[in-house]
C-alpha cells in the first residue's frame, strides 16, 4: 500500500506526463481515451475512476476555455505587433489557429483534470482516497 502523505513535486510531474501522454495518472497503463474525446469512465487496468461524478468535469472546461483564452490572446498581440495584416486578414489567418488549437488541447485539458483531480484527492485524503492512491 502506498502512503498516505501528498504528492511530492515529482509526483506531480509523473502524473502529468502520463495523462499529457494520453494514459492513466496512476498506472500509467491504461488509455485515458475511448476515441479523440470520448474519456473512459475508468482505467482498464487499474480500476481508476476518471470520471467519478456528475459534473466533475467542470473545472477541465474551465481549463481548456482559459488556456484557450490566453492563446488566442497571444495570437492577437503577435500579429498585432509581429505583422502589418489588415483586420479581415488577422482574422482569416487566427482564427483557423486558435480552433485548431482548441480542438487539440481538448483531450489535454480531459487528462489535465483527471490528474489533477486524482493529485488532489491524494493530497486532501478524500474518503475514496484508498482505491485513488497510486500504486508502488
Ligand atoms: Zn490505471
Amino acid at each position: 500500500m502506498a502512503s498516505m502523505s501528498a504528492p511530492t513535486n515529482s509526483d506531480w510531474r509523473a502524473f502529468l506526463g502520463r495523462v499529457w501522454s494520453g494514459h492513466c495518472p496512476r498506472c500509467a497503463e491504461g488509455a485515458l481515451f475511448a476515441s479523440r474525446f470520448r474519456l473512459r469512465q475508468d482505467c482498464a487496468e487499474c480500476g481508476l475512476r476518471y470520471r467519478r461524478e456528475q459534473g466533475a468535469m467542470t473545472g477541465q472546461m474551465y481549463l481548456s476555455s482559459v488556456v484557450t483564452e490566453i492563446f488566442a490572446a497571444l495570437l492577437v498581440l503577435v500579429v498585432f505587433f509581429g505583422t502589418d495584416w489588415s483586420t479581415s486578414t488577422s482574422i482569416a489567418v487566427g482564427l483557423p489557429i486558435v480552433i485548431v488549437f482548441s480542438y487539440w488541447f481538448l483531450p489535454k485539458s480531459m487528462g489535465l483534470w483527471v490528474a489533477i483531480e486524482f493529485m488532489t484527492d491524494i493530497g486532501n485524503r478524500e474518503p475514496w482516497i484508498e482505491e485513488r492512491l497510486p500504486r508502488s
